[in-house]
């Protein structure tokens, strides 16, 4: 992409409404837009994010062996009124009336919707274990939006469900989504804790929050002192391998939200706990028969008793998940991404746009980069060197490679690592090796 015809229309100033050093650079950087309170258009830069942040989660969902469905945001009253929480969902639920009085509502989460999709084809047990998942826009009316992305009124959600036959194989299932979890935070560079929960509406007992620990996280949480320094996966078991044992370590070491947190029932000595704020970026539910039974899903047993299901569901809030990494990966100059949701892998800064030799390089290394699987944001614009690296360094891509007449006299290009700040001059051929 040249950075001459791209749609990135970053700020000079720095926006005022915005609280939040994540809110304020996604701004600057133009990647989002505010259309009204809680809502946002997603302009390229971001919209390319959300796709490196959105397959991520994919590809550990499919690694666990859930499998990738889509629902519609819009949703009938109907299910929600079978479940019963039609009523207990209170003002959050966007309520709608269709153009035939029909009570229609824009989807909060799935739970209902899935029972029935569920329902209408599942018939016998060996058709389970089952975990269906999607990716799809959600809406609650917040009463407070705020944080930008973080949290808006409309916003992405991964929410997967599980569907056993008993107790047991629940636990397995809810136990694939926890590694899973653990997987999908760790490839996008954020240390994500698994913090006992409360299940709140969605109900149930068994329930971990994911929270990335933040100053300006909207959570208040406590946990052991050994989570800061933690590698929760150099010992990961394989999806397939029994994950009781790992599951069993790393719930035993102490983790919880501040509505599960009683101060005068704490195992973890004063000295050794941590008490924070955290931003929750997923959240994952054992909860039974609480949506089968009152909603009928239920399937032929062994002996061809009828069971209701044993479920869970489990989100990963996609689009918080920027304002997280953000928070969790920047410094005065902009964002620094981790190469995994990077928009693009590597800028490259003309330095003297006009001069023959610097375009021909340029126009090189665009080609040749791009040959070999990079994502290359070309600033090919007429400007001063200043505005150049101060646009770079805003929008915080991996790599910066600058390329001016004065450097190629004596051969040499410029690398800089963004999260380092660390520069090498290297010939236009190493430079290239280098990034491939
Ligand atoms: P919160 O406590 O922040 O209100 P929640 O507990 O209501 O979140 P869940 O129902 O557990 O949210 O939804 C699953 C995930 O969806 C959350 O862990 C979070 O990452 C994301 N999420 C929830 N509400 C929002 C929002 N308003 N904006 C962005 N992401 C959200
Ligand atoms: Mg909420
Ligand atoms: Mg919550
Ligand atoms: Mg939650």
């Amino acid at each position: 992409m040249r950075l001459s015809t791209f749609f990135l229309p970053t700020l000079k100033e720095t926006p005022t409404e915005a609280q939040i050093v994540s809110h304020r650079l996604m701004l600057r950087a133009g990647m989002i837009r505010q259309t009204s309170a809680g809502i946002y258009a997603w302009l390229p830069l971001g919209h390319r994010v959300l796709k490196k942040i959105e397959q991520i989660v994919r590809e550990e969902q499919d690694a666990a062996g859930a499998q990738e469905l889509l629902m519609p945001t819009i949703q009938s009253a109907e299910l929600w009124k079978e479940s019963g929480r039609y009523d207990d969902y209170g003002k959050e639920m966007l309520r709608i009336t269709d153009r035939h009085d029909r009570e229609m509502l824009f989807g909060p989460t799935n739970e209902e919707m899935i029972t029935d999709i569920f329902r209408a084809f599942v018939k016998s047990y060996r058709q389970l274990p089952l975990n269906l998942y999607h990716i799809q826009w959600k809406f609650r009316d917040e009463i407070r939006p705020r944080f930008g992305v973080m949290r808006g009124r409309e916003f992405l959600m991964k929410d997967a469900y599980s569907f056993d036959i008993d107790a047991a194989s629940a636990r397995r299932s809810y136990q694939k989504m926890f590694l899973a979890y653990l997987r999908t935070f760790a490839r996008m560079g954020l240390k994500a804790i698994p913090m006992r929960a409360d299940t709140g509406p969605i109900g149930g007992d068994l329930s971990h929050e994911f929270i990335i620990l933040a100053e300006t996280g909207e959570s208040g949480v406590f946990c052991h002192k050994d989570w800061l320094t933690l590698d929760v996966l150099q010992n990961a078991p394989g999806f397939d391998e029994d994950l009781q044992p790992f599951f069993d370590t790393y719930t035993s070491i102490y983790a919880a939200t501040d509505e599960k947190h009683e101060p005068g029932n704490c195992p973890v000595p004063e000295s050794d706990l941590v008490s924070a704020r955290g931003i929750e970026v997923g959240h994952i539910f054992n909860f039974g028969t609480k949506y089968s039974k009152p909603m009928n899903a239920v399937v032929a047993g062994p002996g061809g008793e009828p069971v209701p299901v044993e479920m869970g569901s489990y989100g990963i809030g996609v689009s918080r998940l920027m304002g997280a990494i953000i928070e969790a990966s920047h410094d005065d100059n902009g964002i620094i991404w981790p190469d995994a949701v990077a928009p693009f892998n590597v800028g490259l800064v003309n330095l003297k746009v006009g001069d023959a030799e610097t375009d021909r390089v340029c126009q090189e290394l665009y080609y040749k980069l791009r040959a070999n699987g990079m994502d290359v944001l070309y600033d090919d614009r007429d400007e001063r060197p200043g505005v150049k690296f101060a646009d770079m360094d805003l929008i915080g891509l991996p790599w910066q490679l600058v390329v001016g007449p004065r450097g190629l006299k004596n051969g040499v290009v410029e690398l800089k690592r963004r999260s380092t700040g660390e520069k090498q001059e290297l010939s236009v051929d190493s430079a290239l090796e280098k990034l491939s």
